[in-house]
Order: C-alpha cells, then sequence, then structure tokens
C-alpha cells in the first residue's frame, strides 16, 4: 500500500480514464478502478500492479444505476485511504436532442450528471473533515458552446464546470482542491459510441496529451484547466466577463428595455 492517498477514478476501463489510472499509478497511487467492463479493467490493474507496484481494486459499477451507483459512493464514504476522486465516467448518445428522445437524454443526463454530483457529494463532506483531498471533474469544451451541435451532452458540461467551480468556493477555504478538466475533441471510444467517426475530426488530441497537460493544471492548483485553448488569458476574459455582471444583477426594477416595451402596450 501507498502513502500517498488513493484515487478512485470513474470510467477508468478506456480512454480518458484509462490514461487517469496509468498516470496517477505511475505516481506511486493506489488505485480503485470504476466501470462496467471487468475484463479491461483486470487487465489494466495486473498492468499498473505489476509495472508500479500500486494495489489496484476493481468496483464494477453501471453508474448509470442507482443501486450500483450507492455502492460507489459508499466506497468513498468509508475507505478513507481515497484522497482523490477522478469524476471521469461521461456519454454521450447519437442523433441530435430530437432524435434522441427521453430515455437517451435521461441515460445522459443519469451518467455525467447525477452519478458525478453523487459521487461528489458522498465524497465531499469527508474531504472538508479531513482538510485535505481532490475532486477531479471531467467537463469538455461542448459545455461552452452550444453552437457545436450536442445539445444534451454540452448541457450537462455545462453543469460539470458550474458544479466545479462552485465546489471551488465552497470546499477549497477547507482544505479540498477541485478542479474542472475541458477536453477537446480527443481520440477515445466516445466518438463511435455516439455514431460519430473521430477521424473525420478536423484536429483531434491524443488523450495521453490531454491527461498529462490536465496533471500540469492540477498540480498547479488550477480551478479550470482547458489543455486545447492556447491563449489562457480568453478564458481569464471570459471569466471577467461574467464578473462585471454581478454588480447588475440586483436590481428593484426590470432593465428599461422591458420597462419601455411594458409602457407601450
Ligand atoms: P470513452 O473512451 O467512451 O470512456 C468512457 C468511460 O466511461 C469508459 O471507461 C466507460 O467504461 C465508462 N462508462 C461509460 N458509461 C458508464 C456507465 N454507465 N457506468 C460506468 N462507467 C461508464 O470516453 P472518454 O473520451 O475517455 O470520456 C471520458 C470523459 O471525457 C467523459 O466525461 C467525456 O464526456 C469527457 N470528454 C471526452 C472528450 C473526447 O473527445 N473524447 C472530449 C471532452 C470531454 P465501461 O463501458 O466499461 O462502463
Amino acid at each position: 500500500m501507498s502513502a500517498q492517498a488513493a484515487v478512485l477514478i470513474t470510467g477508468a476501463s478506456t480512454g480518458i480514464g484509462a490514461v487517469y489510472a496509468d498516470r496517477f499509478a505511475a505516481r506511486g497511487h493506489d488505485l480503485v478502478l470504476v466501470a462496467r467492463d471487468q475484463a479491461r479493467m483486470e487487465e489494466l490493474a495486473a498492468r499498473l500492479r505489476e509495472r508500479d507496484g500500486v494495489s489496484v481494486d476493481i468496483l464494477r459499477a453501471d453508474l448509470a444505476s442507482r443501486a450500483d451507483l450507492a455502492q460507489v459512493e459508499s466506497r468513498l464514504v468509508e475507505d478513507t485511504r481515497i484522497g482523490v476522486l477522478v469524476n471521469n465516467a461521461g456519454a454521450s448518445s447519437p442523433g441530435t436532442f430530437v432524435e434522441q428522445g427521453p430515455e437517451a437524454v435521461g441515460g445522459i443526463v443519469d451518467l455525467n450528471v447525477t452519478a458525478l454530483a453523487r459521487l461528489a457529494a458522498a465524497v465531499g463532506p469527508r474531504f472538508a473533515r479531513e482538510g485535505r483531498g481532490a475532486i477531479v471533474n471531467i467537463g469538455s469544451v461542448v459545455g461552452l458552446a452550444p453552437e457545436f451541435g450536442m445539445s444534451v451532452y454540452g448541457a450537462t458540461k455545462a453543469f460539470v464546470l458550474y458544479l466545479s467551480q462552485a465546489l471551488h468556493l465552497e470546499l477549497g477555504p477547507k482544505g479540498v482542491y477541485v478542479q474542472a478538466v475541458l477536453p477537446g475533441a480527443t481520440r477515445t471510444e466516445i466518438w463511435a459510441r455516439a455514431g460519430k467517426d473521430v477521424n473525420a475530426l478536423p484536429a483531434v488530441m491524443e488523450a495521453g496529451d490531454l491527461v498529462d497537460a490536465a496533471l500540469v493544471g492540477y498540480d498547479r492548483r488550477e480551478t479550470v484547466t482547458i489543455p486545447p485553448l492556447p491563449d489562457a488569458q480568453q478564458w481569464a476574459d471570459f471569466d471577467a466577463a461574467r464578473f462585471a455582471m454581478f454588480a447588475n444583477f440586483g436590481q428593484s426594477q426590470p432593465a428599461q428595455r422591458y420597462r419601455e416595451a411594458r409602457e407601450a402596450v
């Protein structure tokens, strides 16, 4: 068993989550891997145990199932070796919002929103009590851009960004680090699972490069890490524009443009 905090990673059977497992194991952290595909996690776990001498546990769970999710929540509450939660599992679905329909839309929200928020809610109080710990939430640049045409998926990722920023404000002063990672298009199975050809995209990042950059942001204790964004000032300007509105939100009267319209009726 490592002296460092153990890391629980959701969606660790492949893609970005499997790379997080690889990188945290290389740093000497014990791991708890969570996903549905037991065989893939066994294979990864065997490789990392052998290579890095870390302990790797596997928790098979469908995070869209409340019963399975409850088991992962309990593990986060009870296993005080776990000091880092990587909330990575996420999915989209083929088609537009209208084509997807209520089942698929609900499934995306169950995984990308409900599971992510419940796992953070399960572990957050313990981390706050202990005055340490880290929660890494994997969002997406799609959460900033409805124009990409991935309606409910993008909306769930906007939720991930908001929740991360809010938890940073709430838990940061208690010693808990919260990071939102916003990847752009990254070469993983998520594209094929959503019925899209990753090779048709104009630019795609390799998952290893994405996670290595995200971990630079992690080590710097960034709240929001956007690995593909060349100019960090653009994010700072965007955030500053949001801040500039705050002073104007508290008003006793609607804005003049709405009053004018009502007075004209
Ligand atoms: P991926 O290759 O499809 O991997 C998704 C992981 O989540 C897999 O380990 C999968 O494992 C797990 N998962 C899916 N549904 C699950 C469920 N119901 N219960 C438990 N685990 C489940 O996708 P990825 O690209 O690595 O995605 C990782 C995160 O990055 C996601 O949150 C995604 O939204 C985000 N992201 C990806 C990109 C991109 O271009 N790749 C861009 C921006 C953001 P099992 O199938 O074994 O359960």
